[in-house]
């Protein structure tokens, strides 16, 4: 009986034993995956965050002095204000480049347009924002508006309809900007203030932006830290992007195909900023905007525009 008993005993340790050590091998696996699991995730938003992984100088922000756009931040943070639309460009280029956090607990979107006005595509894009109540910012070439007079139109209607117009340089030219991949910081102030120029011819002197982005994108460019510091003491914020769609890689895609590349780059950022291009031969573009906005309002994305 005394033997029997001590069996039982023994077989139940065993069991006990085996229990113990199934369950510590699906803790280690379960940790292993999560561990793989946050690596990938980290993995991809590096890839999409390449572009501003340089180092930059510190940028105050508190400057009051009026600089070169005529307007000092304290009336920017006013405006800012006014337009219960607008976002603070100044956080958006801290986050992006610095990855500093901006702890206010609001999922934004900003979806940008590069490379307009068009006569083709920006009509479309302008009414798709319209029929959701979107509103959006413009990155503009003022080349664009001076060569063709029917995008001045085009040009004033995203203005009256609320979106931000921002400056991506006058020409967009790669080689003026930025000879043998190194930034020619004269050349790109002054195509700056040109575009400036440009944009107030039609939409008269009062209208202001401080927001620009670079042709190619900030990081893509060596020597950009003598520009940087010229941009910040002249009150420019300059602003890169966390998410795309893919709509200036090559040839012209599906709209299944920039969806997927919307879909591997967004990945839950608190402050999306999405790379898109209202330039001739974007049709496309404009084909994926209604998917792209339902997909954010429905993950609870508000909209805004970068000011
Ligand atoms: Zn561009």
């Amino acid at each position: 009986m005394i033997k029997k008993q001590k069996i039982y005993r023994k077989r139940k340790k065993r069991r006990r034993l085996r229990k113990f050590i199934i369950s510590l091998l699906i803790i280690i696996l379960s940790v292993l995956c999560f561990i793989l699991y946050k690596q990938n995730k980290q993995l991809k938003t590096k890839q999409v965050q390449a572009l501003a992984s340089n180092k930059k100088p510190e940028i105050s922000d508190n400057k009051n002095l009026e600089n070169d756009i005529g307007l000092t931040n304290n009336e920017i943070k006013r405006e800012v204000k006014q337009d219960s639309n607008s976002y603070d460009a100044a956080k958006i280029q801290d986050y992006l480049s610095k990855n500093k956090k901006i702890n206010d607990g609001e999922k934004i979107a900003f979806l940008t347009f590069d490379d307009g006005p068009s006569t083709t595509v920006t009509p479309t894009i302008l009414n798709i924002l319209k029929q959701n109540n979107v509103k959006a910012t413009f990155f503009v070439i003022g080349k664009q508006v001076d060569e063709n007079e029917n995008t001045k139109g085009i040009l004033k209607d995203i203005y009256n309809q609320g979106h931000a117009i921002a400056n991506h340089t006058y020409s967009h030219n790669y080689t003026k900007l930025y000879p043998s991949g190194i930034v020619n910081v004269q050349a790109f102030v002054e195509e700056i203030e040109k575009n400036n120029k440009a944009l107030k011819d039609v939409l008269g002197e009062d209208f202001q932006s401080r927001v620009i982005r670079f042709p190619g994108g900030h990081a893509s460019w060596k020597g950009v830290e003598k520009l940087d510091e010229e941009l910040d003491k002249k009150g420019y914020k300059y602003i890169d992007w966390n998410a795309l769609i893919g709509d200036a890689e090559g040839i012209t895609r599906t709209k299944e195909q920039y969806i997927s590349r919307y879909s591997e780059t967004f990945n839950g950022q608190e402050k999306v900023v999405i790379l898109m291009h209202d330039t001739y031969g974007k049709k496309s573009t404009a084909d994926v905007l209604q998917y792209i906005i339902t997909d954010l309002k429905n993950k609870g994305y508000e909209f805004k525009t970068l000011k």
